[in-house]
């Protein structure tokens, strides 16, 4: 391993600025071959007790920084991630198993939240409102909302922590996270980051251990945490909502997707293809926003397919640090579940194009199935694979309704050239993000989140702050009472 991958390497939780050990550990490893990179302490219930009251005792003072002081600390935590952003890549790679030139580009997304927020950071203003009589003053301030609790996934392992913690510290919050344990390094390597930043003690808290249920709970439960963000599956979704109802916290959820990828008759084909491939095939399929639904329409079909086809063919598995396209899936496990959809789907009259033959490991082939219909588990249900599903539709009302059949509503995409068009499906369609002729459409600018069983809140752009602040209204009277 690289020397600069070894010099970030944590084996503990970052709690209150220093690095917490406990008798417990658990093994990180390599997602490619199994090799093992790390043994990690398993935090505690009580140790991630221990990283809330800190970032309650750090809050005041955080919050009570002027917003340019707070925005150096961002910017120097920036510059330290981009600075290691081969040596983070690396990690990444290793541990969460993608390629390593995507790698490399999640840690500039990650770092690129940073750099955003920092700016955001002091354009946090209030406002004065027409009052209700002469005599009063409305004024309206925001506030940070208080020691902000997080849980993240392992398929954006920096970037997902990433795009919560600068907002909430650009907010003026204190923060503690609880990585997914397949991916705590990364993680970890970004708090060795802000530790030499020099982000205060307490302000930002990784706690890393495999009791997903019992640190979760701490965080959901915990009077002195005014907001959860999580992103995850929407079964787990669904659990931390109701887990967080007793001390009524404010909350954001990023759950899962049902991404439909529409491909009308007027579109620039090779742009689809293009869009396509790195809609499906980035991190093996494993994110909420890639394409899951591949709606076709008849004049464009064939030549679609086997166009898509060839790109499909190329594609190379391997080790994330060989040059690779594909890597491996998460765990074998995932590549069993992308597998059980795929053989139902065939069992239902799906024909497989492509792929398909999988017997065991994480590895899974490049997949094209056609014949799909909304009747099938594949049409409704996530496949975090890379696996293309393809269905045929004649017209634009068809192809809305089925794109709009899905009890998920984050990313979409279609492709078409007619103007009139573009509009009408735009509006037409139930998601919070639409990309239109663009398959990848996530940036620090934009305002990334769902509707429906996707969730609520967004991440990024002007609109980020707003999930981590409370407005304060404030009612000046007496201003008519002269003397
Ligand atoms: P999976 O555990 O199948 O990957 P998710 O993608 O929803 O499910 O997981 C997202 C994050 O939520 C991960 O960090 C995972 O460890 C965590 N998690 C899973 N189940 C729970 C739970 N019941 N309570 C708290 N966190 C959970």
């Amino acid at each position: 391993m690289n020397p600069e991958v070894t010099k970030l390497i944590r084996n503990a939780s970052y709690i209150d600025g220093a690095w917490v050990e406990n008798d417990q550990s658990f093994a990180v490893v390599d997602k490619a071959n199994g090799d093992p990179i790390a043994l990690v302490a398993d935090a505690s219930t009580d140790q991630m007790r221990q990283a809330i009251a800190s970032a309650k005792v750090a809050f005041p003072a955080w919050a009570g920084l002027t917003a340019a002081a707070r925005s150096q600390y961002l910017k120097k935590w920036y510059s330290l991630m981009m600075q290691h952003q081969d040596a983070l890549a690396e990690l990444l790679t290793r541990e969460q198993g993608k390629p390593l030139a995507e790698a490399k580009g999640e840690i500039a997304y990650g770092a690129g939240y940073i750099d955003w927020f920092a700016e955001e950071a002091r354009r946090i203003d209030g406002d004065i409102l027409p009052a209700a009589n002469g005599g009063q003053r409305i004024q309206v301030t925001k506030r940070p909302v208080g020691v902000v609790g997080a849980i993240t996934p392992w398929n954006f392992p920096n970037a997902m922590i990433a795009r919560k913690a600068a907002a909430a510290l650009a907010a003026g919050c204190t923060f503690v996270v609880r990585p997914a344990a397949e991916t705590p390094l990364s993680a970890l390597a970004m708090a060795e980051l802000a530790h030499q930043a020099g982000i205060p003690a307490g302000v930002l808290n990784v706690v890393v251990g495999t009791d997903a249920q019992g640190l979760g709970r701490e965080l959901t439960q915990s009077k002195d945490v005014a907001k959860f963000s999580f992103t995850g599956s929407t079964r787990v979704g669904r659990i931390l909502i109701a887990d967080c109802a007793n001390t009524v916290k404010r909350v954001s959820m990023e759950l899962g997707g049902n991404a439909p990828f529409i491909v009308f008759d007027d579109a620039d084909i090779d742009a689809a293809i293009e869009g396509a491939m790195v809609s499906k095939f980035r991190n093996a399929g494993q994110t909420c926003v890639c394409a899951n639904r591949f709606l076709v329409q008849d004049r464009v079909f064939d030549e679609f397919v086997a166009k898509l086809s060839e790109k499909v063919k190329a594609l190379r598995s391997g080790h994330g640090l060989d040059g690779v396209e594909i890597g491996p899936l998460i765990t074998d496990k995932a590549a069993a579940n992308v597998h059980k959809l795929v053989s139902s789907a065939v069992e239902q009259g799906a024909q497989v194009l492509l792929g398909g033959d999988w017997q065991q490991g994480a590895f899974y082939p490049p997949t094209i199935l056609s014949g799909v219909n909304s009747e099938m588990d594949i049409f409704s249900q996530e496949i975090f694979g890379p696996v293309v599903t393809l269905v045929r539709f004649s017209t634009e009302d068809e192809a809305i309704a089925l794109a709009n059949d899905t009890e998920y509503g984050l990313a979409s995409y279609f492709y078409a050239r007619d103007i009139g068009r573009v509009h009408r499906v735009a509006d037409a369609l139930e998601f919070g993000m639409v990309g239109i002729n663009e398959g990848i459409i996530s940036n620090p600018a934009a305002p990334f989140g769902g509707v429906k069983q996707s969730g609520y809140g967004r991440e990024g752009s002007k609109y980020g702050l707003d999930d981590y602040m409370s407005v304060q209204y404030r009612c000046l009277g007496g201003i008519n009472r002269g003397n």
